[in-house]
């Protein structure tokens, strides 16, 4: 099978910062394989997201190759507040963490030593017992008191604890609401620049996404990134108000037990192939490429059993944004991703088809419909790839949850659907320019299917597309063509 960048069913997001936002560096990121742009506004100011932005573009322009970008905004995550100098966490010593934006009133040095947050609620949300957590939950301490507004905790480990890092309450139900004030704005600029997702941080509830819904208006798609026990309850509802979900494990991996976050992995990866929605796999994935030039043996599993799970694209997170190897770091993903996708198919067993069958809501519509015949045809044909055409990008999204062994290619006259579609599995966006006709998109797959050798003259193929054209929701014709 061909090994060509194009040709990778999984797709690769990179977060970008400033090991990333090079124009060169960019240009070899593009050439060794990204596929998606992630603009984290936890760290990025609105110059240098305007800035991504402006790189994502011109590099799909130069490549012609579809490129996504994902706007992350952080949403209520909490964390410390400014302190004057890095605190030294002593286990079984007292601290008080008061609201950043009150005085921490007078100190007393046998006291509780202050801490500032960034949250002012924290006291109505937490009770007694309740651990919270700092850095990544480096360090742990547990609630002894709430005294009013503010919380006396206990350290239960030790460490240094400096300004801004994140703070996690596990397993408590916190009332901040899902949009701040600063995802609003970042939200505003994301959709000025166009950005093709929006991710939202903390995701609780299914109506946490409501008003950024309502924000968005249909300007770009949403992903809800799954961190918290609580979506987790709520994962179906969740995934119903969104177009994807991002395994965020970073934060999963603080909020549970890390040892929950194999199967939690899995389960939501099951749910996203079968509902056809977009699986994002995400942190840590190569950790080690942040100082290395080769990543561990473990971080290729891990690469690969997400591959194996059915995501549809693998995040890079500091191995892109700030790590000494960004370039490396996204070969080393698409090595990993083309080894697994030569194989021929392995399932739960071990062997078989890497198809999943039985795909629940989208499987009894006509869209649905049509796409398991396609897969079916494709399948007993032998065909080297599968053409779609689509408006809004559905047709392609539906026949990608079949997870074809073969290229997708999805011709579209929409410039969003062309770079929306760069995170599907499988899917190769292919822009129609001008007015579209069944016989302009057919002869726009074929030339790209003959110069980059995608079969032989003569090889059937199956093309899909909702007829009449431009009526969203109406994948309801299939036919077969020749090379
Ligand atoms: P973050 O999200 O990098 O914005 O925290 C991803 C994660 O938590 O894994
Ligand atoms: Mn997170």
């Amino acid at each position: 099978m061909n090994e060509s960048p194009a040709f990778r069913r999984a797709k690769i997001l990179c977060t970008l910062g400033p090991a990333s936002r090079d124009p060169e560096v960019f240009r070899a990121l593009v050439e060794a394989g990204l596929d998606g742009v992630r603009v984290n506004f936890s760290h990025s100011s609105h110059d240098q997201a305007t800035r991504a932005v402006e790189l994502a573009r011109n590099a799909s322009r130069e490549s012609g190759r579809a490129i996504s970008v994902l706007a992350d905004l952080q949403g209520p995550k909490i964390r410390v507040g400014t302190l004057d100098s890095p605190l030294e966490i002593e286990p079984g010593a007292t601290y008080l963490a008061f609201p950043e934006n009150e005085s921490p009133g007078p100190v007393n040095p046998a006291g509780p030593v202050p801490i500032p947050t960034t949250y002012p609620e924290l006291a109505t949300d937490l009770g007694p017992g309740d651990r919270v957590l700092f850095d990544d939950g480096k360090i742990a301490l547990s609630v002894r008191e709430i005294r009013g507004n503010r919380v006396v905790l206990e350290a239960l480990d030790g460490g240094t604890l400096s300004s801004g890092k994140g703070i996690n309450l596990p397993g408590v139900e916190i009332g901040a609401p899902s949009l701040t004030d600063k995802d609003r704005e970042d939200a505003r600029l994301a959709l000025d620049l166009g950005v093709d997702y929006i991710a939202l941080s903390f995701v609780r509830r299914p109506d946490d996404l409501d008003e950024l819904r309502e924000l968005v208006d249909g300007r770009a798609l949403l992903v809800a990134k799954i961190e918290m026990a609580q979506a987790l309850r709520n994962l179906h509802g969740i995934l119903a108000n969104a177009d994807g979900v991002m395994v965020a494990r970073g934060d999963l991996g603080v909020e549970l037990d890390f040892e929950e976050v194999p199967l939690v992995q899995k389960r939501i990866l099951r749910l996203t192939s079968k509902t056809a929605k977009l699986g994002i796999t995400a942190t840590q994935m190569l950790e080690s490429m942040i100082v290395s030039s080769r990543p561990t043996r473990a971080e290729a599993s891990d690469v690969a059993n997400a591959l194996l799970d059915g995501t549809d694209a693998v995040m890079l997170s500091a191995e892109t944004a700030i790590g000494d190897y960004p370039v490396e770091s996204v070969s080393t993903m698409s090595r990993i991703i083309s080894r697994i996708e030569r194989e021929p198919g392995i399932d739960e067993e071990g062997q078989g088809s890497t198809r999943f069958r039985g795909l629940a809501p989208v499987h009894h519509t006509v869209a649905g419909a049509v796409a398991g015949a396609a897969a079916e045809a494709t399948d007993r044909l032998g065909a080297p790839f599968l053409v779609t055409f689509t408006n809004s990008g559905f047709t392609a999204w539906v026949q990608s949850a079949q997870r074809l062994q073969v290229p997708i290619l999805a011709v579209t006259d929409q410039p969003r659907t062309f770079s929306q579609l760069a995170l599907s599995y499988g899917v190769v966006p292919l822009l129609l320019e001008g007015e579209a006709s069944y016989d302009r998109m057919l002869e726009t797959a074929r030339v790209f299917a003959r110069e980059h050798g995608l079969g032989a003259e003569g090889d059937s193929f199956v093309v899909t597309a909702g007829v009449p054209f431009h009526t969203p929701g109406t994948t309801n014709y299939m036919r077969i063509e020749t090379l």
